[in-house]
């Protein structure tokens, strides 16, 4: 029943089909509360810790506004997760007009920190939830990177999923290129996925980590989360063109390479194995006499995310904690600043969209015991 020796049941995939047969038999339908409560609530950020906070105080009979910076609400779900993972039609923006038609107001375009103020917000509204997402990405500062071809894979992704909502968007294509995409986790994947519907010609993706066992290692029991090899969509559509999985284990980048025109050209690679150095610190350690050179005219970053970004943790005065996410204190999602609360990624580092969805729901009920001293919120 819950993968103890068994593949575990299909949990995802019943839900959806509930909640996917409710919105054809058209069951699901706007509910705004009967009472508003006079109080005002600013949400930054319209991922899911944001659009689940939005839904719980509006049924609490908050006045509830969005803030986002993109021109579509949604965070990662609209601009990070690529269309063929999640439709933004179908899914996203169907429950972003419900959530308007019980009332919330989403004003999209508007960068908090620079077209309002923090200040001018907390003056604004009664309370404040930051749900701004960790968005600011990790860089592989070594020599080449400056060369044209090398980009984050979150702009490759969001110019990619722009491009199919407004097609006459611009978007770096893969087409007719070799890509070797640096990270093995899920953002890279979504970039072998699109890469591979661009058409390109090859497709590599270098991962630092040892390829995980078939089976679960004694250190990994049950219920922790299985740390097995898996083929996700992406591995899946590439080995189903080019006939075998596209990550390579435990290789590093050295450097890029580029041409005349500083376009980069290749990637240098080398195998590490993760042992002490001479100093006794524990970390990938290059084996000499094992370097390659990779073919590539386009490489994407996809090595995860280093917190929430500065700026506007700065201009809203909250303090954070070690790893630079917002501080908020567990399950209260309180930060340092009164009526200022934060969930999501920009509070517990970059995370999985139910994680967002709990917390969003989490600091929309300590936001609500805040503003009315009770809440019955869940
Ligand atoms: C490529 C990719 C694929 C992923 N795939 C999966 C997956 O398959 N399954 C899964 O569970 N998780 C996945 N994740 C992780 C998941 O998407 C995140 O954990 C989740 O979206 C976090 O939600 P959030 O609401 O905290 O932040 P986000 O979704 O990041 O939303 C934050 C929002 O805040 C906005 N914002 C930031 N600063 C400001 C500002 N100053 N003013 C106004 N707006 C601002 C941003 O524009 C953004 O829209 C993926 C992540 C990535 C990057």
């Amino acid at each position: 029943m819950l993968g103890i020796n068994e593949p575990p049941v299909t949990i995802k995939n019943i839900e959806v089909s509930i909640i996917d047969k409710g919105w054809e038999e058209g069951w699901v339908k706007p509910a705004p509360p009967e009472k508003r409560t006079g109080k005002t609530v600013a949400i930054i950020g319209s991922g899911p810790a944001g659009l689940s906070a939005a839904a719980q105080l509006n049924k609490a009979g908050h006045t509830v506004t969005v803030f986002e910076r993109a021109d579509r609400p949604g965070g990662l779900l609209m601009y990070g997760i690529p269309n063929m993972k999640l439709d933004k039609n179908e899914v996203v923006l169907r429950r972003v007009k419900l959530l308007e038609d019980e009332g919330v107001t989403f004003k999209c375009n508007i960068n908090v920190g620079t077209d309002i103020t923090a200040e001018q917000l907390r003056k604004d509204f009664d309370a404040i939830i930051v749900a701004t997402g960790a968005t600011k990405p990790r860089d592989l500062p070594i020599p080449g990177r400056e060369l044209k071809g090398i980009h984050f894979a979150m702009d490759f992704l969001t110019a990619n999923t722009k491009a199919v909502l407004d097609p006459s968007g611009k978007y770096i294509t893969a087409d007719g290129k070799d890509v070797v995409i640096i990270g093995g986790g899920d953002t890279g994947t979504d970039c072998v996925g699109t890469s591979v519907r661009h058409g390109c010609t090859t497709v590599t993706q270098l991962e630092i980590m040892a390829k995980p066992p078939l089976t679960r290692a004694a250190n990994n029991p049950w219920p922790e989360w299985p740390k097995t090899y898996k083929m996700d969509y992406g591995q899946e559509e590439a080995a189903a063109k080019f006939g075998d999985d596209p990550r390579v284990y435990l290789t590093t980048a050295t450097h890029f390479e580029g041409d005349a025109d500083g376009n980069v050209k290749a990637v240098h690679v080398v195998d590490v194995e993760w042992k002490k150095d001479d100093k006794g610190n524990f970390g990938p350690q290059k084996i000499a006499g094992t370097e390659k050179v990779l073919p590539a005219q386009l490489v994407l970053l996809a090595m995860g995310f280093l917190g929430p970004e500065q700026p506007l943790v700065e201009a809203l005065g909250v303090e954070t904690d070690p790893r630079s996410n917002i501080k908020a204190e567990h399950e209260k999602y309180t930060t340092s600043l009164p009526g200022v609360f934060a969930a999501g990624d920009c509070r517990r580092g970059q995370s999985l969209v139910v994680w967002a969805f709990n917390e969003g729901r989490g600091a929309a009920r300590e936001c609500d015991r805040f503003l009315m001293g009770a809440t019955s919120l869940p």
